[in-house]
């Protein structure tokens, strides 16, 4: 999980000091949107199974998190969108090292 998100976090670094120097993003954004809130449920949906009965329950704010990180796969492009930019990005112009 802490690798998942390490991962995440480069990332997003990786787009970020793109923009910072006025550098062209391309899909840098969005593979570290994919990737990070990806890993925001992956992560959740292990930390209810961790927890077990407790996780799932709405006293503990576990299965709270879950639902949450689902919404970073909707909200601002779902997922599916985000491939499906990605793999247009990448059959127009191939594979462009950052
Ligand atoms: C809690 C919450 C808060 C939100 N807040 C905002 C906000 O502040 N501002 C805002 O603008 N919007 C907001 N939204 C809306 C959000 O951006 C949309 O829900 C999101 O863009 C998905 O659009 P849709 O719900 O119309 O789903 P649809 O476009 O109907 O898609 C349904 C499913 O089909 C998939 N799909 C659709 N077309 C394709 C395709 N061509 N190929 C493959 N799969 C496809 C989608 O990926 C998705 O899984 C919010 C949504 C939620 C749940």
């Amino acid at each position: 999980m802490a690798t998942r998100i390490d991962a995440s976090w480069v990332l997003m670094c990786r787009a970020a000091e793109l923009k910072d120097k006025g550098k062209a993003v391309r899909t840098r954004g969005r593979d570290g949107q994919l990737f990070a809130s990806e890993t925001a449920m992956w992560t959740t949906i292990k930390a209810v199974q961790i927890h077990g009965g407790y996780g799932y329950m709405a006293e503990f704010p576990v299965e709270r998190f879950m639902r949450d990180a689902k919404l970073a796969e909707i909200g601002e492009g779902t997922s599916e969108m985000q491939r499906m930019i990605i793999a247009k990005s990448l059959l127009r112009d191939g594979y462009l090292p950052a």
